[in-house]
């Protein structure tokens, strides 16, 4: 009973300079089918995957800008929808090719994409060499760690592992997390002489770094089993002795030989965006206060076949799409300011929301909360990041899940990362600015991470839409509670 009660007050705030007539219209306008169109949009060819920094990221940030104008959701950034910052990046124009020779007369061609991915950003040409398996690839004195301390790499190719050892979220953690990063490993393995590198990870991922010469490839866990079986190693073995920290490095026998080619172009110079639009608050006083719904457009691009990403992130981006429309059409109008934020960068390592920390269009202590929206269209549920420490914030997207939505939902509590950021409202975070994070768990398809098969047909509309209403609900709720304070 106390709950129910607490709903109506709640929902009278949110309603209480338009009617819950109004809203319910509104809320009948979200529709699963329009948001799914919004991600056919945004997942196809001609965008070739929104690699940020790209011609075809650039051009799906202006069909969102133009969206945002049918609306009336005003540009955000000086009469402009766009916040440009820097972002180098490279073009892939083919799958490339791999080659592996057991021993000389013998060779077997991977394909693309089952077994390898190319680089996102590996150097154009042919490489060929002996292989050197090199663990995680690291080299830290300070911590009595060196991946490279009994091995020759130099003219070799390297076989490396993403992640670093030590596995805890602990303090011990932060000592690793410089050492994580790919670029880092990339930098670390060509310090060493490296020609080439085979990444134990296959995933297509921007968040490496070009470096001129070096060429390689993602691999899958079954290519580089072969690889060490030829080279009477168990792969399995392998890994544990990794886990044990104790750098089970080794140079494979110089007759086993690797092949690799890649296709690319280099553009140090390019610079990329988020998409920035806002409904002004209508109260005087607390429209210079700001929510703040983000999600970053881009994606992982084109690797011989596009990367639609459309669960990552494409689904967040509608989601917000979805919601941005309804409040710009509400008849309940929003007392604070919002500011929805399409985020480029993301794959290439968090760069537009580290771009929008430094430079905000809303001082933080202005900033009431900001919500973000990663991967948010396969699933059943909604759980809320950061909820349960944030109650009153919290409370306004409760009440309208409650009242009108009425999904599971849960809330988890914020603790600490000492490992590498992964995700845009870390960046928020560090800035001093309240942040929530919004989930879709039980996945109803399988989820194809950094993957080609990524497509709108592993989306489901039905949580898409309610998402769209969470969010519309919620950040009324949010906009017209004159007792949330902002962050001052
Ligand atoms: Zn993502």
């Amino acid at each position: 009973m106390l709950a129910t009660a607490f709903t109506a007050v709640a929902l009278s705030a949110i309603a209480q300079n338009g009617g819950t007539d109004g809203l319910q219209e509104t809320l009948r306008s979200i529709t699963g089918k329009e948001i799914v169109g919004f991600a056919n949009e945004l997942t196809s060819s001609k965008y070739k995957g929104r690699l940020s920094g790209s011609q075809e990221y650039l051009q799906a940030a202006q069909w969102c800008a133009g969206e945002f104008k049918k609306w009336g959701v005003k540009p955000a950034n000086q009469g402009s929808y766009f916040q440009y910052f820097p972002n180098e990046y490279s073009e892939v124009f083919s799958a490339g090719s791999l080659r592996y020779s057991p021993k000389p007369g013998e060779e077997i061609s991977y394909k693309f994409p089952d077994d390898y991915y190319p680089g996102s950003n590996s150097d154009s040409g042919t490489v060929t060499g002996s292989m050197v398996y090199v663990g995680y690839g690291i080299t830290a004195p300070e911590l009595g760690y060196d991946d490279y301390k009994n091995v020759d790499v130099k003219g070799k190719i390297v076989l490396l592992e993403a992640g670093t050892p030590y596995k805890k979220n602990d303090s011990m953690m932060a000592g690793w997390t410089p050492y994580e990063y790919h670029r880092y490993k990339f930098r670390n393995a060509v310090k060493h002489g490296a020609a080439g590198m085979l990444y134990i990870s296959k995933i297509a991922n921007p968040n490496t770094v070009n470096l001129r010469h070096f060429i390689y490839a993602h691999i899958n866990n079954a290519v580089a089993e072969r690889i060490f079986a030829d080279a009477g190693k168990d792969y399995n073995t392998v890994q544990k002795e990794l886990s044990e920290m104790k750098s089970p490095s080794f140079a494979l026998p110089v007759q086993q030989t690797v092949t690799i080619t890649a296709q690319t172009k280099y553009f140090p110079d390019a610079k990329s965006c988020n998409v920035v639009g806002m409904i002004e608050g209508s109260d005087p006083v607390l429209k210079n206060e700001v929510i703040i719904v983000g999600g970053h457009l881009d994606g992982q691009g084109y690797l011989g076949e596009v990367f639609p990403s459309a669960l990552d992130n494409a689904s967040g981006v509608c989601d917000i799409l979805g919601a941005a429309k309804a409040l710009a059409q509400s008849p309940v109008k929003p007392k604070r300011s919002v500011l929805f934020i399409l985020l480029g960068g993301e794959e290439c390592g968090l760069y537009g929301s580290e771009y929008y920390a430094a430079h905000p269009l809303f001082p933080e202590n202005k900033t009431v909360l900001m919500i973000n929206l990663d991967m948010v269209g396969n699933g059943r549920e909604f759980t809320i990041g950061n909820g349960k420490s944030y109650p009153e914030l919290f409370s306004q997207f409760e009440n309208a899940n409650n009242q009108f939505i009425h999904r599971k939902m849960n809330a988890t509590a914020w603790h600490k990362n000492y490992g590498r950021p992964r995700s845009d409202e870390s960046n928020f975070e560090k800035a001093g600015i309240r942040t929530f994070s919004l989930w879709t768990p039980n996945a109803v398809f399988p989820v194809y991470y950094h993957d080609p098969r990524d497509k709108t047909n592993v989306l489901t509309p039905d949580i898409m839409e309610d998402a769209a209403k969470l969010l519309y609900l919620g950040i009324l709720g949010v906009a017209n509670d004159p007792k949330i304070k902002s962050g001052e």
